[in-house]
């Protein structure tokens, strides 16, 4: 007896399916993966089910480890460095994974078709375009940057999301020494162009910040002799700090630390507009406008839609939504067999306030209008694997299990006599639902969402051949899926001049040096291939060895 069936029934026995069509036994089932980011190349390392036909449909044919792109711009690690061909990832598989290098511009769910196109600058006499059936789709396209419709962002700074986008800023940092340099020039021009501008006090921004300064007065300030003086590099958030998803003691920290570089950290204005030669903010305290002048803008201030998964959200009906939402077996909510993961879907979480009379009448076994200790034990497992917030509350409450919070409410009463009514078991877990959150759009949830629905895909078939699970298993309610549960590693925020800071699970923060080095190896060991991770550290070396090269 599982909760799970009667609160909208999970994938119980096996995902819903395409073995209702006949000739399954000949065909194989085929599975298409949109995107080659952290949430699709996650997915594809771990389908190990030789009975699927894997095709992926992405722009690029390269996974890029964008944790490192902000040491990209600034020539700290190499571009080629951290990405790595998707044909290598997939090459020696056992499943047939076949690639191709378009971009799907929409996703018919009703007829299972994909409308894709190969990228723009192919010239292939109108045959660029093509569609594909699948049998079960896996959305993994990503998010965009999110200008929120400022005037002139997308025609004047620079992003900080693709491969492409590091090597632009790091070509047009040197470029701005380079015409800085220039004997033509006045001290104004040479203040104007040599101002950095960064919109975002988020992780991107902050680290780019970090960057940029290292290389700034590490290795160009003995290039370019003289200049040092004239460099500023502004840092505009519109909160009220930077870094505000972080621990208060790391906020603080790099606060303090960018202000004795002489980063200008300037919280609590937001960008209004930008033109080709100025930046125009507006203070949220008291609503003054000012401009200054820039020489390069980097925007960073967080992501949005793609326009593919706003067209196919409208199909859906999930038009006034701001991600693809789907249940916690990562199933696209509205049709069947689609998920989504990754920055392009968020997970619908169920509420238990709503669903409240329903657990109660299951818990109750006996029908007596009352719960007592031991029904209510019996449900436990289901309810916290249905609803995580319970298992969350009960953590920050420091409560050790679910019993203590239902006796709460009844005073200093024995366990075994305690007995709840509805309204009572109500008010027990009226406080839980407030624990709901989104999870983060990071490459950590990708990857773990990716891995997971590998999972369920390499155990589709077992399951669908013994609804009942497997021997060993039935009864226990094992043989199901289980829900997606994120688990949190940990986060890191790199603060330059080989500090970075460290929030850990348990909320263990650790600042400086030693977490410096905890970073190094972290994301030495998360590269996806031995090819990258050597890349990488050789990179880390010649940095260390012969700083940064400022060539363009
Ligand atoms: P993506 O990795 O963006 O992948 C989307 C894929 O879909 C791409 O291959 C894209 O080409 C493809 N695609 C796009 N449109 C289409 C289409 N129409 N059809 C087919 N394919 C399409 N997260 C962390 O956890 N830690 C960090 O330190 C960190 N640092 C970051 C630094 C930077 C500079 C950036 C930009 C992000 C960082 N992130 C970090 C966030 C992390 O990169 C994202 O959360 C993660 O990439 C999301 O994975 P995804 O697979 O959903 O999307
Ligand atoms: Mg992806
Ligand atoms: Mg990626
Ligand atoms: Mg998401
Ligand atoms: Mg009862």
């Amino acid at each position: 007896g599982s909760l799970v069936a009667y609160a909208d029934a999970g994938p119980t026995n096996g995902v819903p399916s395409i073995a209702s069509t006949a000739n399954v036994d000949e065909k194989k089932k085929k599975v298409v993966v949109l995107g080659t980011g952290w949430a699709g190349t996650s997915f594809l390392k771990n389908i190990k089910d030789p009975s699927y036909e894997v095709q992926v449909i992405s722009p690029r044919n390269y996974f890029a480890f964008t944790p490192l792109l902000p040491s990209v711009t600034c020539g700290t690690v190499e571009a080629r460095s951290i990405v790595e061909p998707i044909r290598n990832l997939v090459r020696k598989k056992r499943v047939d994974i076949r690639f191709n290098e378009a971009e799907c511009y929409k996703i018919d769910a009703e007829n299972r078709k994909l409308y894709c196109r190969s990228n723009e600058n192919n010239n292939l006499n109108g045959k660029k375009e093509f569609v594909v059936d699948y049998d079960y789709l896996v959305i993994a396209v990503g998010a965009q940057v999110n200008t929120f419709n400022t005037p002139g962002v997308v025609e004047n700074c620079h992003f900080l999301k693709e491969v492409e986008d590091a090597q632009r800023i790091r070509r047009t940092v040197i470029d701005c020494f380079e015409r800085a340099s220039l004997p033509t020039l006045d001290e104004e021009d040479r203040k104007k162009i040599l101002h950095f501008a960064i919109v975002g006090g988020g992780p991107t921004g902050v680290e780019f910040a970090a960057e940029l300064h290292d290389f700034v007065n590490e290795d160009l300030v003995k290039l370019y002799p003289g200049l040092q003086e004239f460099v500023k590099i502004t840092l505009l958030e519109a909160g009220d700090h930077i870094l505000n998803m972080f621990d208060k003691r790391i906020t603080t920290f790099a606060e303090e630390k960018f202000r004795r570089d002489g980063i200008d950290v300037k919280t609590g204005s937001m960008v209004i507009k930008v033109t080709d030669k100025e930046i125009s903010t507006k203070e949220m305290k008291n609503g003054e406008i000012s401009s200054m002048p820039y020489g390069m803008t980097v925007w960073s201030t967080g992501i949005g839609t793609r326009p593919i998964i706003k067209d196919f959200m409208t199909q859906i009906g999930q038009a006034n939504r701001r991600a693809l939402a789907t249940d916690e077996w990562l199933r696209v909510e509205g049709c069947d067999n689609v998920y989504a993961l990754g920055d392009c879907a968020t997970i619908n979480q169920r509420k238990v306030m709503e669903d409240i009379s329903a657990i109660f009448s299951k818990a109750d076994k006996d029908n007596s209008g009352t719960l007592t200790v031991k029904e209510f034990q019996e449900v436990i497992d289901d309810i916290c694997e249905r609803y995580p917030q319970v298992e969350l509350y009960l953590k920050n409450k420091q409560m050790h299990n679910i019993v203590d919070l239902l006796k709460g409410s009844k005073g200093d009463v024995a366990k075994e006599s305690i007995e709840l009514d509805i309204e009572e078991f109500k008010s027990a877990l009226s406080q839980v639902d407030s624990q709901m959150k989104n999870l983060p759009a990071t490459a950590q949830v990708a990857a773990q969402q990716g891995a997971y629905l590998a999972h369920c895909f390499n155990r589709m078939e077992e399951c669908e051949k013994y609804p009942e699970g497997p021997l060993r298993f039935r009864g226990s309610g094992r043989h199901r899926f289980r829900a997606f549960r994120y688990k949190h590693l940990g986060q890191f925020a790199p603060l330059g001049g080989e500090q970075t800071a460290a929030q850990l699970p348990g909320d263990w923060v650790s600042i400086g040096h030693s977490s410096q080095w905890l970073w190094y190896s972290v994301y030495a060991s998360k590269q996806v291939s031995w090819r990258t991770r050597a890349l990488v550290v050789t990179d880390w070396t010649r940095r260390f060895i012969f700083g940064r090269d400022s060539s363009r």
